[in-house]
């Protein structure tokens, strides 16, 4: 699959969905989520090479997020692009496994960085159950595209699974209780970079 291409497509469907990722910041954080990642992603775009494998392209890709987006968001999702590029070595083809060993390897950055479980109302609650969604359809047998899809369904679940939750990690934790009964802002922005990379491989 073509990792540049979803870079191109994630920054196109934030952009988009910018202005609601923010309103979704400013109830329980404070309202710059959206305006960070356009920021970030726009620079990712800008800093994609013409000709590299799909692991140097996400390495630099990450590189500019992580310089480019505000707040704690920035360095989760720079540094989990990077690593996911590392991941994918210097592989010329992206197959279905290797895009699960890179996905997995985001999830366990995003971890290691921000120390955040399950259950803590933030970017992990859609991540987790889409790299464990991959994973399985990929051991049942899915292709690349399947898996993806499957990826991108958990995480949109797993996302609308916040707005019970007390956030414990972050701006929002905060607010303590007064958290509960919204949407985490940086999972429904996992849910879609991963729709963004189901649509992409569905081409
Ligand atoms: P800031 O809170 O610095 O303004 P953003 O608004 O860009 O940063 O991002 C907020 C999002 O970051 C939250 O909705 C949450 O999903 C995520 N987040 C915050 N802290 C953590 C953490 N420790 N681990 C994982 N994700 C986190
Ligand atoms: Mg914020
Ligand atoms: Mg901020």
């Amino acid at each position: 699959m073509n990792l540049l291409e979803w870079v191109r497509r994630a920054a196109e469907m934030i952009a988009a969905e910018a202005e609601r990722l923010s309103r979704l910041d400013a109830a329980i954080g404070d309202g710059d989520h959206g305006h960070n990642l356009d920021r970030g992603f726009a620079a990712a775009v800008e800093a994609l090479p013409e000709n590299a494998t799909p692991g140097r392209a996400l390495v630099l890709a990450g590189r500019a997020i992580v310089s480019r987006t505000g707040g704690v968001s920035g360095p989760l999702y720079g540094m989990a692009v990077r690593r996911a590029g590392k991941e994918l070595g210097d592989a010329t083809e992206v197959d279905a496994a290797g895009l699960g060993a890179a996905l997995r390897a985001a999830l366990e950055c995003v971890q290691e960085l921000g120390e955040a479980e399950e259950g803590e109302k933030t970017m992990v609650d859609a991540l987790a159950p889409a790299v464990a969604a991959y994973e399985q359809a990929l051991a049942a047998g899915g292709d690349l595209a399947a898996c993806a899809r499957a990826a991108a369904d958990a995480a949109e679940r797993g996302a609308q699974a916040t707005v019970p939750m007390q956030a414990r990690k972050g701006r929002a934790s905060y607010l303590g209780r007064r958290s509960i009964g919204h949407l985490d802002p940086g999972a429904v922005s996992t849910a879609l970079l991963i729709r963004a990379l189901a649509d992409v491989a569905s081409e």
